[in-house]
């Protein structure tokens, strides 16, 4: 049976929480940073990896249906502040990113799971791109305050668009941006870079999000590394976010037995060794 259809859930009451923007502002051209506070004491309720589900504002252009979900980017210190970073993407995200300072939004959550992390790692290497850097940028907050070394592998379109420092904040880790412009993130480039990671330095565990392509060239490297625990968090589209609707599964493989699970309720956080690549029909 998959592991994480018999982990413990985590231990947070999944509620819908009015929070006041205090913060919200533009990172890059693709990008914006929100800062909400709670009068409920949410962000000791938030672990690593899991998610919230957003209530976009409807506007004049933009009138978002379903809840949008977004990865919890910063969550504390103060108890009710949670920090989301996202893409201004579509109808959603475009309406969110016209809510100003002041303003008040519901937030549903914390939802799913969360990365296993020991702090008797050694190192860890995460992998990351896009959106994936805000799903991970607390576990790189969790692993510097254990002590844990860091390497980053970033990939992205062109070195203006690495969000290194919005990545770490502050945290100190070996980065190794790669770069579509010049190559370097190409699977063979990226491969030998990660082969040679691992042979120097012997992480404990490899953390990946936001690219399917890096995610099926871990697999394929962690076969060679059994020994290294590697997780993943998913992006799935998703509509409640909580489980009942179903929208959201997709096959994993668990000791031969394949199934399928709902990546928000038993994710989004999961083993790379188990993600299935491809669906076969028929
Ligand atoms: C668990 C989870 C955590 C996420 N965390 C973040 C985050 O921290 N920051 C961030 O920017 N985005 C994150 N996403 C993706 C984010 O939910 C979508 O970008 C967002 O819902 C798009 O809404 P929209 O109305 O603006 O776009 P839509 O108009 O719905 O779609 C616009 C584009 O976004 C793509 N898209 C829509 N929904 C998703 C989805 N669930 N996953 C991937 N692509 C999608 C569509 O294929 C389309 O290309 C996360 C998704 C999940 C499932």
């Amino acid at each position: 049976m998959c592991a994480n259809l018999c982990s413990a859930e985590p231990a947070a009451t999944v509620a819908s929480y009015r929070c006041q923007i205090v913060e919200h502002y533009w990172v890059n051209q693709r990008y914006k940073y929100i800062r909400l506070e709670s009068d409920a004491p949410i962000a000791p309720l938030t672990l690593p990896g899991q998610f919230y589900q957003l209530n976009c504002p409807t506007t004049a252009e933009e009138q978002p249906f379903l809840l949008r979900p977004m990865s919890v980017y910063g969550a504390g210190p103060e108890p009710g502040r949670i920090e989301f970073l996202y893409n201004v993407t579509g109808v959603g995200t475009r309406a969110l990113a016209m809510l100003p300072v002041d303003a008040h939004m519901d937030i549903v959550g914390p939802l799913g799971n969360t990365f296993t992390f020991a702090p008797s790692f050694r190192r860890i290497l995460v992998v990351a791109r896009g959106v994936g850097l805000a799903t991970m940028a607390p576990l790189v907050r969790q692993a510097a305050n254990a002590g844990v070394e860091i390497t980053a592998v970033m990939s992205a379109r062109t070195s203006g668009d690495l969000m290194d420092k919005q990545f770490l904040r502050g945290a100190a880790a070996e980065v190794h941006g790669v770069f579509d412009a010049d190559g370097t993130s190409s699977v063979e480039a990226v491969e030998s870079l990660i082969r040679r990671l691992i042979n120097t330095q012997r992480p404990d565990a490899i953390y990946t999000c936001g690219s399917h392509r890096l995610l099926m060239l871990l697999q394929r490297i962690l076969q060679d590394h059994p020994d290294i625990h590697g997780e993943v968090a998913m992006e799935q589209r998703m509509a409640c976010g909580m489980g009942v609707c179903l929208s959201c599964v997709r096959l994993f493989e668990c000791d031969g037995d394949k199934q399928f699970l709902r990546v928000c309720r038993e994710g989004p956080v999961f083993k790379i060794r188990e993600v299935v690549g491809e669906v076969e029909f028929g």
